[in-house]
């Protein structure tokens, strides 16, 4: 149920942390993958590790925030491989972190531009596809930050919010159709997003931020980018075929108890 082999999987942000393992893991199943990122080096990093380990992947430079880009790289899929039957629309960007109240609104439409827009550019150019195809699989990466709030990053939560949102209007869309929609929301993962998240938070203490962001978790750690990419690969595969609309929570228990500390960490504290 998780063979993937004679699919193909469209990934963007598939040179970053979460999208690579992800690449990685669909090629592992046997998928042919298309990775898109606007960081040519990271993607053919992720392409190279593909084919070094006997996979066929492509790359494809792309801004997710422009429709041509978008337009391209879809153009490009289907040239490469036929088809498109999984497509992880992942890539994003945590911007800078600072209140609302001081927020730049350059900086606020480019977040909003790649992680929203760029996530609408997606499901625009690549459902046409699958409808055509007559099936296929998508999912969103939103994050716990579409369901809770949190202070110093505006733009980045309500551009999650509206992936959650596009994902449930998506879905209604298409599901009589065959395809489904879905998003994953993992909560922090060991990444650079997270490694620069840590610094803006506190730079002269990055690491003591990390380790106060893990006491707020019940595992009390973050997620790695691979037990994400299961968690895609789950919502991709046929062990999910009725599952649409609807959003994967992947962070380590904290939803479940509304950011509630760790059990470790309340212990620590009656000592
Ligand atoms: P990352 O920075 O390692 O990867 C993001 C990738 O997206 C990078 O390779 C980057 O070059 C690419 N990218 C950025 N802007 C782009 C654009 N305009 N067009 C094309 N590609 C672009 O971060 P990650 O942790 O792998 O993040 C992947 C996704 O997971 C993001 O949507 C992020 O918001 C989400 N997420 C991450 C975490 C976390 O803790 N890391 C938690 C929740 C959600």
């Amino acid at each position: 149920m998780m063979d993937f082999t004679g699919k193909v999987a469209l990934i963007t942000g598939g040179g970053g942390d979460i999208g690579r393992a992800a690449a990685l893991a669909f090629a592992a199943h046997g998928a042919r993958v298309v990775v898109v990122d606007i960081d040519e080096e990271a993607g053919l990093a992720c392409t190279n590790a593909i084919e070094e380990h006997g996979g066929d992947a492509r790359f494809v430079r792309a801004d997710v925030a422009r429709s041509d880009d978008v337009r391209r790289y879809v153009q490009a899929s289907l040239d490469a491989y036929g088809a498109i039957d999984c497509f992880f629309n992942n890539a994003g960007v945590e911007g800078a972190i600072a209140p609302t109240q001081d927020y730049d609104e350059a900086m606020f439409d480019r977040v909003i531009g790649i992680n929203l827009k760029g996530v609408f550019l997606g499901l625009r150019h690549v459902l046409p596809v699958m409808l055509r195809q007559g099936g296929g699989t998508v999912v969103n990466t939103a994050s716990i930050t579409a369901i809770f709030g949190g202070a110093g990053m505006p733009a980045y939560v309500a551009s999650k919010h509206g992936v959650l949102g596009l994902t449930k209007a998506a879905a209604a869309d298409v599901a009589r159709m065959g395809v489904r929609v879905n998003a994953i929301c993992p909560g922090p993962v060991e990444t650079r997003m997270m490694r620069s998240i840590e610094t803006q938070r506190n730079p002269a203490d990055p690491v003591a931020m990390g380790v106060a962001i893990r006491a707020g978790i019940p595992t009390g750690a973050y997620s790695t980018p691979l037990e994400i990419a299961n968690a895609v690969l789950y919502l991709c595969s046929p062990l999910s075929g009725n599952v649409t609309g609807t959003h994967l929570m992947l962070d380590g228990g904290r939803t479940a108890t509304g950011g509630a500390p760790s059990p470790n960490r309340i212990q620590e504290n009656m000592k």
